[in-house]
């Protein structure tokens, strides 16, 4: 049996976790983690599309937390009355004993029950599905330039994304800016047609964000030749093709899934309270509701937002780093309620566009890139990391994109049933 450092555990190394552990200071806490890093996902799709070394967008928990004792494995059980956990490391189970508990597994990707969806689609979440993504792309592009019949060129030039939120926009704006500049090494591609499609079942893309953004985001996507359907369902997945709820049919090798999360699933097992969604019920201190000594916060939690009385957080790493912030506090002194107002939202669209929204002013294009861009490099923790970063994106203006295709990563498939049900 081991106890946690100051008898506070930490489930999950990710934006929440990390920061209560950072926050927490010089007293430490004990993390336990899948990885030994913090992924900043905003980052995520730079990873995937190579303007940024993938290992720059993830931050190392032991250089973040120096205070903090890092168990790297997977949270297998929780024993309330015990005040145990346990952890499945790469040698063995080990059992925690805690005084206090933080629950902060996260999210996993959320899909619902479509043919082939499991098997044919790629998932966009960690940092491993980012490097998968690009390695297919680039692979397909290899494949379609041996290709002697134009049809099935084309179908390995058919790039199909699901889910028109932050994730399935940055994510089609940017791959696509990658194939556009790989092209040039690619003669006999140039003439084929390529499709790039943007899948969205709401009637427009981007709904959580001010309509005169989205507009201008879905025009500026359109206006490359990105064709976003709107108000349409994926109906089936396919060896070699897609069809959709409009009836038609596409064919292509590439579909990737970015239609949304759901809590974690462990959570729902723990007999702690959770809510329609599934995620953990907390108070406005984010104390488990019924619990004194478990608190939650994260994608996994419903967090209540005293700046936005009867709503809980949406599921963003600036909620999660507010209520991180708040909870640190709350766990060295008197609790007080969490309370965060919106600064403001950003994305990138590629090729030196974006849009964003802060404080009321809204920005597009190069300004909106600009915004998104220093905006990610404030919040980015770690000077090194901040330069790092900046090296990339300097290079990134100056010297062409590399196409290579790093080998021994394997490809991630959308998973149904979530990392902890297998
Ligand atoms: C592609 C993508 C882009 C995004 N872009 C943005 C953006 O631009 N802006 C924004 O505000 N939000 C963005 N988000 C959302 C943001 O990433 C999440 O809201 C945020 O990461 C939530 O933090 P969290 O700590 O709750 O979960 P996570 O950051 O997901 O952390 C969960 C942690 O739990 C660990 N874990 C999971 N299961 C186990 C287990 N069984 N045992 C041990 N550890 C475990 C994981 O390894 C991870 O460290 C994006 C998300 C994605 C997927």
């Amino acid at each position: 049996m081991r106890e946690a450092k100051e008898g506070i555990l930490i489930l999950g190394g990710g934006f929440a976790g990390s920061y209560v552990a950072r926050l927490l200071g010089a007293g430490g806490a004990t993390i336990v983690s899948l990885e030994n890093f913090m992924l900043y996902t905003p980052m995520l799709v730079e990873a995937a599309s190579g303007t940024l070394e993938p290992r720059h967008s993830v931050v190392p928990l032991r250089a973040m937390c120096p205070h903090a004792e890092l168990i790297l494995g997977r949270v297998r059980g929780l024993d309330r009355s015990r005040r145990i956990v346990t952890v499945e490391t790469d040698t063995s189970t080990v059992d925690i004993h805690y005084a206090r508990l933080v629950i902060a597994l996260g999210a996993v990707i959320r899909t619902l029950p479509i043919p082939g969806l499991d098997v044919h689609a790629l998932g966009f979440k960690s940092l491993e599905d980012a490097i998968a993504l690009r390695n297919h792309v680039l692979r397909k592009l290899e494949q379609a330039d041996a290709e002697e019949d134009p049809g099935r060129a084309e179908s390995h030039l058919t790039f199909v994304f699901v889910g028109g939120g932050y994730a399935g926009v940055e994510a089609v704006g940017e791959l696509s800016d990658l194939v556009h500049d790989a092209l040039r090494y690619y003669p006999r591609l140039q003439e084929r047609r390529r499709r790039w499609v943007l899948v969205e079942a709401e009637p427009r893309i981007l709904h959580e964000i001010p309509a005169s953004l989205g507009q201008y985001a879905a025009r500026e996507l359109k206006r490359r030749g990105i064709d976003i359907r709107v108000s349409t369902l994926l109906e089936a997945v396919n060896p070699g093709s897609v069809r959709f709820s409009d009836g038609t049919t596409l064919p292509t090798e590439t579909v990737v899934w970015t239609a949304g999360v759901r809590p974690h699933p462990l959570v729902a097992d723990w007999g702690i309270p959770v809510d329609e969604r599934g995620r953990v019920k907390v108070d406005e201190t984010l104390r488990v509701e019924g619990f004194d000594n478990i608190f939650a916060l994260g994608d996994c939690a419903a967090v209540p937002n005293a700046a936005t009385p009867g709503h809980v957080d949406p599921p963003t790493c600036q909620h999660a780093l507010r209520q991180a912030r708040r909870l640190a506090r709350n766990l060295r002194s008197r609790p007080a309620p969490y309370h965060y107002r919106m600064l403001g939202q950003v994305a990138t669209l590629g090729r030196f566009k974006g849009i964003a929204e802060v404080i009321g002013l809204r920005f597009h294009g190069f300004l909106g890139w600009f915004v998104t861009r220093s905006y990610h490099l404030y919040q980015l923790p770690m000077p090194s990391r901040k330069l790092r970063v900046v090296a990339d994106w300097t290079v990134s203006l100056f010297f062409r994109r590399d196409i290579v295709q790093v080998s021994g990563h394997h490809e991630p498939l959308v998973s149904v049933s979530g990392p902890d049900e297998a």
